[in-house]
């Protein structure tokens, strides 16, 4: 069975094939800047092999429509090619970010489907027209071909009403469904799976609490490998401090700028979104320039580091609170896979907890899971890189068996 992941966003597609025999990925591809006066797209024909061919494409790339139909072309190329042509795809998985309380699990798309995500554009408006457009375009190009939505927000349906619901008016969550949804849950769900094969438990019988550090950043309670509570909320924004997002303000901050600094609505959305997080603390969002700063002696970058591993460290405290006992933390994404500092600092001074890591564990680089505790650790600590592509794909094949 062969399975195409599409991850449609407002002006990029992230696409790969898998061969779900093995899991092997055929293809990996990226279509950028589209509707920008210059496109591009960057095809890998089994990437990260000895038989990796590269494509590079610079083009104007009106649509979704033009950039999809280009990375099939290239997919079923019979010199760079994968496949011979497109009837050999069993099956399209879709990465959706928000499935509001209508899904908990990843779902084929039926006309119906699809008029349940438009109706869920308002919690996610960013995102889910975005959604709309790859599957749109998807249905085009592979008629009769099952597709699937994966939910970003899936994962977290397990929540209870006591951690999910904000203490607003009631009627706002009556009318309007404002409440927490969660995100990443593909990712939370999947390095779940994965640590409770490590650990050799059934996943129903672990209670984790698992980290996804990357541009994004969320960490969820799992209790009996179901989701309990999760840190992000309504919108992506809440919980963690990330590369460009607040993350936990006081929500009085709305009205603080708005009459103290005639801000709009919009613009203190955007500032909440885009200018904060690491970025408006010290100018920077990529971990890696941070470390160079503050190895330059960047107070700022410093700083940032700390506000940042502080959040990190007091919602595993209380992750650890919602849970009791605590099989494992799990690490994952770009920060949580390849930041040896950042790990450290977000578990300083929990050893009381039970939590201690081995510095020297801790220190290695790893492409394959990594166990940083120490042996006397009662928490496991693992470092599990995530994989949500095969997630999606892996789900998309559940569902459709
Ligand atoms: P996204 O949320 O966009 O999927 P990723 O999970 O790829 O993001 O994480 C991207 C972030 O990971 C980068 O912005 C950077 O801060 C961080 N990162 C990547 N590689 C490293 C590294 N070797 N050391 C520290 N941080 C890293």
């Amino acid at each position: 069975m062969k399975v195409l992941v599409i991850n449609s966003g407002s002006s990029s597609i992230k696409y790969q094939l898998l061969d779900m025999q093995t899991e092997a990925v055929l293809v990996s591809g990226l279509v950028e800047r589209i509707g920008e006066a210059k496109g591009e797209l960057t095809n890998k024909a089994f990437p990260g092999t000895d038989r990796q061919v590269v494509t590079k494409i610079e083009q104007p790339i009106p649509d979704h429509n033009t950039g999809m139909r280009l990375a099939i072309e290239l997919i079923t190329d019979p010199e760079k090619g994968v496949i011979k042509d497109r009837g050999e795809i069993d099956a399209v998985g879709h990465r959706v970010v928000h499935g509001g309380e209508e899904f908990h699990q990843p779902t084929i798309i039926t006309a119906e489907v699809i008029r349940a995500i438009e109706a869920t554009v308002p919690l996610a408006p960013l995102h889910n027209p975005a959604n709309l457009d790859g599957i749109r375009v998807a249905v085009e190009l592979f008629p009769g071909v099952p597709q699937v939505a994966v939910f970003d927000t899936a994962f977290h349906q397990t929540i209870p009403a006591h951690a999910y619901m904000y203490a607003l008016p009631y009627a706002l969550y009556a009318t309007d469904r404002v409440r927490r949804y969660g995100f990443h849950g593909t990712s939370h769900k999947f390095v779940a799976g994965e640590c409770a094969k490590l650990l050799g438990k059934p996943l129903d019988k672990c209670n984790l609490i698992t980290v996804h550090l990357g541009n994004g950043c969320s960490m969820t309670a799992v209790e009996q490998g179901k989701s309990v509570d999760t840190s992000l909320g309504l919108t992506p924004l809440e919980g963690l401090v990330m590369g460009t997002r607040s993350g936990d303000v006081d929500p009085a901050v709305h009205a603080f700028l708005a009459r103290n600094k005639g801000m709009g609505i919009e613009e203190i959305d955007t500032m909440l979104n885009k200018e904060s997080g690491l970025k408006g603390l010290c100018g920077m969002n990529d971990m890696r320039d941070i470390h160079a700063a503050i190895a330059k002696g960047d107070v700022r970058a410093g700083l940032a580091l700390d506000v940042q591993t502080y959040r990190n460290r007091k919602y595993i405290g209380a992750y650890m609170a919602v849970l009791g006992r605590v099989d494992a933390i799990v690490f994952t994404a770009g920060i949580g896979e390849n930041d040896d500092i950042v790990r450290r600092e977000s578990l300083k001074g929990l050893e009381c907890l039970g939590v201690k890591i081995d510095a020297e564990a801790n220190g290695q680089r790893a492409k394959e899971p990594l166990k940083i505790s120490a042996a006397d650790s009662t928490v496991a600590v693992w470092v599990i890189p995530t994989n949500e592509e095969l997630a999606i794909a892996r789900e998309t094949k559940s569902v459709l068996n």
